[in-house]
């Protein structure tokens, strides 16, 4: 079956996300914008993805738990995961990695954890944006071992993408799919960087506001509803658009 999807949407537990982007609000917003499959991606953090599968589940939506993760390059991976045990154990393993640094809500914003109902369960005290110390060459792996799946975020973004941080891509590196931005022009990408030709690319949203979610048109091509084999259609970049 055909897809439509963003797997790239922040919440208010994301500092710079709108403090009104309640995960349930942002499941609504990916729905209304065309979506059958979507995904919350925090950064480094995954605690907002229980409202939003309750969300996903009320708006007939296949939801995904991941994070946007910031590696030790400062490059950023969008990780999507098949199970909430999965996302809760992935950003453990980010969290022991990470330094741990106040938030100064003035300054970064706020980060709430929301529930089902739009209610602020707690403030996440320690600032979430920080570099953890997992090197990029790492992800693939460690999300494959979670049944999840690591997509180089972005790519195209002059800050914290892997072409802007490290300055190449090479298959070797074991992504198979990466992530363009809503603005990235592929033909000028893959001028810039001929390694890129031929691989998989999906383009989402990055939203951090529920009206930052514009129609979708990009699909991909899935044997099933279950996350599982949205991030096996990923992985295997079935019916995605490429470079
Ligand atoms: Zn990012
Ligand atoms: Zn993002």
């Amino acid at each position: 079956m055909i897809l439509s999807y963003d797997f790239h949407l922040h919440s208010c537990l994301s500092p710079c996300g709108d403090d009104d982007a309640y995960p349930t609000i942002m499941a609504g917003m990916a729905k209304a914008a065309g979506a059958d499959a979507s995904a919350l991606t925090d950064h480094n953090a995954s605690r907002n993805c229980r409202a939003f599968l309750a969300a996903c589940e009320a708006y007939e939506l296949i939801g995904l738990t991941g994070m946007e993760m910031t590696t030790s390059e400062e490059v950023h991976v969008l990780c999507l995961l098949p199970s909430l045990e999965a996302a809760a154990e992935l950003e453990k393993y980010v969290r022991e990695r990470q330094m741990d640094i106040r938030n100064k809500p003035d300054i970064f914003g706020w980060q709430f954890v929301t529930d089902e109902n739009d209610v602020v369960i707690s403030e996440e005290k320690r600032l979430l944006i920080t570099a953890a110390s997992i090197s990029v060459s790492a992800t693939p792996d460690l999300l494959a071992s979670l049944g999840g799946i690591a997509i180089p975020a972005h790519i195209d973004r002059s800050s914290f993408s892997l072409l802007s941080n490290l300055g190449a891509f090479d298959r070797d590196m074991g992504f198979p799919t990466v992530e363009l931005s809503t603005a990235a022009d592929p033909k000028a990408l893959v001028k810039a960087y001929p390694a890129l030709s031929g691989v998989p690319f999906i383009v989402d949203s990055d939203a951090h506001r529920p009206g930052d979610i514009p129609d979708i048109t990009h699909t991909l091509e899935s044997d099933g509803t279950k996350p599982e084999d949205i991030i096996r259609a990923l992985r295997e970049g079935s019916g995605l658009e490429r470079l």
